[in-house]
């Protein structure tokens, strides 16, 4: 999909600080950081947000908390971390390519805003 911004990072088209990746999946870090740590996980092929994903294919979004894990695993995120779907516009979605923030590096507050 041109015109969807995850799409043309995945592409190459807009250059991103790469974290990790394989055949399906990408982290990179967040433009915007909201914790020491905060790194964006998408699937390389397009889903608007993670019902779609989970509807269309439910192994390839097993296999997406799988890659996060590995990945705050990397990340020596020992004492813990959160991971965040926002959905649609009442969940404060901005990009509609399906994402989860990775958030660490201090103590989460709760109930998020
Ligand atoms: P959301 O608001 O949940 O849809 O999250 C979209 C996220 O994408 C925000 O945290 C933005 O800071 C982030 N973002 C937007 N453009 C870029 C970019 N070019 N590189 C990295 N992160 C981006």
């Amino acid at each position: 999909m041109s015109d969807c911004l995850f799409c043309r990072i995945v592409s190459g088209e807009i250059s991103v600080e790469k974290i990790l990746e394989n055949d399906e999946f990408l982290a990179f870090s967040d433009i915007d950081p909201k914790a020491p740590v905060h790194k964006l996980v998408i699937p390389k092929n397009h889903f608007s947000d993670l019902a779609q994903l989970a509807k269309a294919d439910s192994d390839l979004s097993g296999r997406m908390n799988l890659f996060i894990a590995d990945l705050a695993q990397n990340l020596g995120l020992d004492q813990g971390y959160r991971i965040v779907f926002n959905t649609g516009d009442w969940g404060g979605q901005s990009v509609f390519h399906v994402h989860g923030h990775l958030l660490g590096g201090r103590q989460m507050s709760w109930p998020a805003g």
